[in-house]
């Protein structure tokens, strides 16, 4: 009925977009679930912003993991056990290299071949145009259910200041090695983990070190009590300790170990702990202590060579690094059909389903307060056993969106985190992972 000669009908099979790893995670777990798949990557190679010669790779030199080893590895494949707590980038991308080599993903994935567009066709599937990026012709192909995993940290979202500055400005995206930091005087604008990080670095490079961020935040370090901290905090949200609970013992917990950053100039949080994402930075506290880090406050205005700073006092840079995050971006989707919001925040249901299209779905636009990678599987086990319950059973698979669409979104996104651009996607991932988990109950097949 919606057959035209230009369009090859892929039937049932099911497009994903992109294999970093998000798109591997889906790629397997709809083959495990029957169904064909084709997945389409821009680069030349699998790992997507964890390798780090892909042009448009957030990583630079010196990025080790920020969750640890445990808390980031897939459920069913293992980082090695010699590998240390904090992976380094380049392990992060051997690792998704094996991955997709043990589950044999390589071969449903058209490499250099960009999506450009996806459009609903009346039956609820997906004609998908794809474009070499060496150039060359456009194809389309028919597809019966489009899973979107393009990754959120690549679009660089832009540090919008008055007046022009004569020096150099970079996004964080563009650092990538400390060589660009030699005998500079580097501003880092940013206090999330990127900010710290890059800070940290131009500590041990630059002549002098400046590192503006608008907020106080709760910096905690990768250790706690000679554990990895990520693996600490889990095991109070499995003991299930209330919330009061949790935030005193962090509060003590950062006092006797970080203690009292104020000193060196940092503001005082607004928030209270658990209510931003994580900073995560043993070494930020031990660089501003030695004077090589110049915490100040948000920038202001520039002015020729000079930034004017927000307590009015101004400071001469040559090189400023704004790590101001990225942008979610689907350029090949009517923002319609994710309902995205002027600004470009999509509303999914579990930040995953298209509420209005149910052949459509994202994976990995999260942001947890551990890994992401374990949830980008269970989210794409969901998605595969969805789309797989549509065609086996339609009835059921109407009375589990009825009652989907009456789940809160108290129940799994992060109760209360500050309300900016930064938390769009912020889970608890513990309470987004029992979410999936009972999502996951419904679709199970009638005993
Ligand atoms: C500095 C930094 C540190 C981080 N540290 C951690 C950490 O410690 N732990 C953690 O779990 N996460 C961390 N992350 C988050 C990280 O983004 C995820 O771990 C993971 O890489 C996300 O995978 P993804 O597949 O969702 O997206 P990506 O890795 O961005 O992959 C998306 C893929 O889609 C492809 N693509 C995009 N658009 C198209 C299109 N139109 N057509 C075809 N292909 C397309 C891209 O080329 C890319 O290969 C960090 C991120 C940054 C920036």
């Amino acid at each position: 009925m919606y057959d035209t000669p230009d369009i090859a009908d892929r039937h049932d099979a099911v497009c994903v977009v992109g294999a970093g790893a998000s798109g591997l995670a889906a790629i397997k777990n709809l083959r495990e679930q029957g169904f064909a798949v084709d997945c389409y990557e821009r680069e030349t190679s699998v790992g997507g912003g964890w390798n780090w010669r892909h042009d448009r790779s957030p990583v630079y030199a010196s990025t080790h993991l920020i969750s640890s080893r445990p808390m980031t590895e897939f459920p069913d494949f293992p980082m090695p056990d010699t590998w240390p707590d904090y992976p380094h980038h380049s392990q992060v991308l051997s690792y998704l290299e094996r991955y997709s080599a043990h589950f044999g993903l390589g071969e449903h994935i058209w490499f250099g071949t960009e999506v450009v567009s996806a459009v609903l066709v009346g039956d609820g599937r997906w004609d998908v145009t794809t474009r070499s990026t060496g150039g060359g012709a456009s194809r389309v192909q028919r597809y019966a259910a489009i899973v979107v995993a393009n990754g959120h940290n690549w679009a660089p979202a832009p540090l919008r200041v008055e007046g022009d500055f004569r020096g150099e400005v970079i996004h964080a995206a563009a650092f990538k090695d400390p060589a660009q930091l030699r005998n500079r005087k580097v501003l880092v604008v940013g206090g999330g983990n990127t900010g710290c990080d890059i800070a940290v670095e131009a500590a041990q490079q630059a002549t002098t070190v400046w590192h503006s961020t608008r907020r106080g935040y709760w910096y905690a370090p990768k250790y706690l009590f000679g554990r990895p901290a990520d693996q600490v905090n889990a095991g109070l949200l499995r003991w299930r300790l209330p919330l009061r609970l949790r935030q005193f013992l962090y509060r003590r917990t950062l006092a006797l170990t970080t203690g009292d950053l104020t000193r060196y100039g940092l503001p005082v949080p607004d928030h209270r702990p658990y209510e931003a994402h994580p900073v995560v930075n043993s070494q930020l506290p031990y660089y501003l202590g030695h004077g090589l880090i110049k915490a100040v406050p948000d920038v202001a205005r520039f002015d020729g060579a000079s930034v004017e700073l927000a307590d009015g006092s101004r400071i001469e840079p040559d090189l400023i690094i704004t790590a101001t995050g990225y942008l979610p971006r689907f350029e090949f989707l009517d923002p319609g059909l994710l309902d995205s919001d002027p600004d470009g925040r999509p509303d999914l249901h579990l930040h995953a389903f298209a509420r209005k299209h149910p052949t459509l779905a994202v994976v990995g636009l999260l942001q947890p307060d551990a890994g992401l990678l374990p949830l980008a599987h269970w989210q794409s086990v969901a998605v595969a056993r969805w789309l797989r319950l549509r065609v086996s059973d339609p009835a059921r698979a109407a009375a589990v969106q009825q009652k989907e669409s009456a789940r809160t979104l108290r129940s799994w996104s992060r109760r209360q985190v500050v309300p900016t651009r930064r938390h769009w996607f912020e889970v608890d991932y513990l309470a987004y992972l029992r979410t999936v988990e009972s999502l996951l109950r419904e679709m199970e097949p009638a005993r």
